[in-house]
C-alpha cells in the first residue's frame, strides 16, 4: 500500500491491511509464519517554515502484529518470536533536513524519518518497523547449552565426548587465592 501524500492531503486515509508470509521481505534469518496484520491512520501534516516554506509531513499512526521463526543464536533450534508493535512516525519529505533545528517539532513524540518522491510504501514502514522490534540474537531457553564447538553436537540433547574446555587461568588463580583464605 502506497502512501501519497498529494492524495493524503485532500484526504486522510485510515488503513487494514494484512500481507502473507514473504509478501515483505524481513531477510533469510527471519522466517515469518503467520500473516501480518496492520492498520492505523496516515495523514499530511504542514510545518511552516519561516513566512513562506511550508513542508509536507507524512504522519503515521497504527500498529503491527506476526510471529516470526528464527534460530537460536546458541543451538540454531527454531525460536519463536511474536511481534507486536504501536508505531507513531513523522516522515518529512527527503532534502528537507537542511534547517532541521528551525523546523517545528510537530510531534514530541514520533519518531521522524524521511520519505521520497511523492510518499511512502507501508511495507517499507512494516520492515523497518519489525526489524526495530525483533532482537538481534534469541536464544531458545536461559540455560541453553549451545552446539560443542569442536564437533558440533547439540548440547541440549546429548553430552558429546570432547574435552572439557580448560578453565580461565584467571578464576584458576582466584580460587586458589580463596581456599588459601579459606584455611
Ligand atoms: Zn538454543
Ligand atoms: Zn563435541
Amino acid at each position: 500500500m502506497f502512501f501519497n501524500v498529494r492524495e493524503l492531503e485532500i484526504q486522510a486515509v485510515d488503513f487494514a491491511e494484512e500481507f502473507p508470509p514473504n509478501a515483505i521481505d524481513f531477510g533469510a534469518d527471519m522466517r515469518q509464519i503467520i500473516a501480518l496484520e496492520s492498520s492505523g491512520h496516515a495523514e499530511v501534516v504542514e510545518e511552516h517554515h519561516g513566512k513562506h516554506k511550508i513542508i509536507k509531513d507524512l504522519r503515521l499512526r497504527g500498529r503491527l502484529a506476526t510471529s516470526f521463526e528464527l534460530n537460536c543464536a546458541r543451538c540454531l533450534d527454531p525460536v519463536r518470536q511474536d511481534v507486536e508493535r504501536e508505531f507513531e512516525l513523522l516522515y518529512r519529505p527527503q532534502g528537507s533536513d537542511a534547517g532541521r533545528d528551525e523546523l517545528s517539532v510537530t510531534d514530541a513524540e514520533a519518531e521522524i524519518g524521511y520519505y521520497q518522491g511523492d510518499g511512502i510504501l507501508l511495507e517499507d514502514v512494516l520492515r523497518e518497523q519489525v526489524v526495530l522490534a525483533v532482537p538481534v540474537k534469541v536464544i531458545c531457553r536461559q540455560d541453553c547449552k549451545g552446539l560443542c564447538p569442536h564437533c558440533g553436537k547439540n548440547l541440549n540433547l546429548e553430552q558429546c565426548s570432547c574435552a572439557v574446555p580448560l578453565e580461565d587461568p584467571r578464576w584458576a588463580a582466584l580460587k586458589e587465592l580463596r581456599a588459601r583464605f579459606d584455611h
